[in-house]
């Protein structure tokens, strides 16, 4: 419950934050153009009177709602051509929200808008790390650069490889409501696994979508607690369920969880449900195929093989070259 109160608080806040700088906004430009405040004080008043006629539903009320809903547009294009003929955008005195959607409410006609569940997300998963992350690792900061250019026996080199992950990655985001593509990253530790996965978090979240980026011991350790904790779990499980039903569940690091019957289990509800109501995964890993197939049961490598298209990163540790 006391989530709820706190995301609800926080739209406030937003709301409260745009308002305010609309009024910021409205000052010196009032100042400025002082018809721009006199066409604000005679639409405050029309829909005053807009609101009184519709409740009144006299004889004539039909035609002085025709008379006011005219006069209302008349305004709206004399304050749109001042404003542009001014150099600024027509919507310049508009609310400013953060998501257009559901205006910065939460809702769209009562159901959950998808920057809601994004802010329960975030907070049950302590993630909202992720956004500033985010910041700097991006596709625009990938560097191939940092791969070996040097070909192999195939004239294939780490950089040819990367450069294919990076497009599909791409990919991947773009067509992400037109595919049902689940992504297996593996290979050694600092190749850019993450990198790439926090990039396409990044994009996803911009578009709206939900998403959950989760170390696999982190999210194993996670659901242990809300399965247990009894209390907890009235207050969450709406939360936890997103781990089924969000947008696009990553797990980052599997092979890190501790490898009991629990998490063993954990690991295979997840594969199975999402992939049995198509929502997309991204999996990465530092194991081999060998040490996947002998550290997983046959039901959950058999779905990983199966229903991921798995990409392989090879060269050196770029974290060295970055220093
Ligand atoms: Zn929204």
């Amino acid at each position: 419950m006391n989530n709820f109160i706190n995301i609800s608080r926080e739209y406030e806040m937003i709301r409260e934050k745009s308002r305010e700088k609309l009024e910021q906004k409205k000052l010196p430009l009032y100042n400025k153009y002082p018809r721009l405040k006199e066409i604000e004080d005679d639409m405050i008043k029309i829909s005053i009177d807009i609101t009184r006629a519709i409740l009144n539903k006299s004889q004539d009320s039909e035609s002085l709602l025709e008379h006011l809903r005219k006069r209302q547009m008349d305004l709206k294009i004399e304050r749109a051509e001042i404003l542009s003929s001014n150099n600024y955008p027509i919507d310049y005195l508009e609310l400013n929200y953060e998501c257009k959607n559901c205006k910065d409410t939460g809702y769209i006609n009562g159901i959950k808008c998808n920057c809601m569940i994004q802010k329960e997300i975030s907070g049950l998963f302590q993630q909202s790390n992720l956004g500033k992350k985010t910041e700097d690792e991006n596709f625009d900061q990938f560097r191939l650069d940092y791969y070996s250019d040097e070909k192999d026996e195939n004239n294939y080199s780490p950089r040819d490889n990367m450069k294919d992950i990076y497009m599909k990655c791409i990919r991947f985001v773009q067509g992400f409501d037109n595919h049902n593509i689940n992504l297996l990253f593996v290979g050694s530790p600092g190749l850019g696994k993450t990198f790439l996965c926090n990039s396409i978090a990044k994009d996803l979240l911009e578009q709206g979508k939900s998403v959950i980026y989760q170390v696999s011991s982190e999210l194993i350790d996670l659901i242990r607690k809300y399965k247990f904790d009894f209390e907890n779990e009235n207050n969450n499980s709406s939360s936890l369920n997103e781990i089924y039903n969000c947008d696009l569940l990553i797990i980052d690091d599997l092979g890190t969880e501790l490898p009991t019957q629990f998490s063993s289990l954990a690991i295979y509800n997840i594969l199975n449900k999402r992939l049995f109501n198509n929502k997309k995964m991204i999996i990465s890993t530092n194991l081999n195929t060998d040490e996947i197939m002998k550290n997983y049961s046959e039901r959950i490598y058999s779905r990983l093989f199966g229903n991921f298209n798995m990409y392989k990163f090879y060269g050196e540790d770029i974290r060295l070259k970055k220093r």
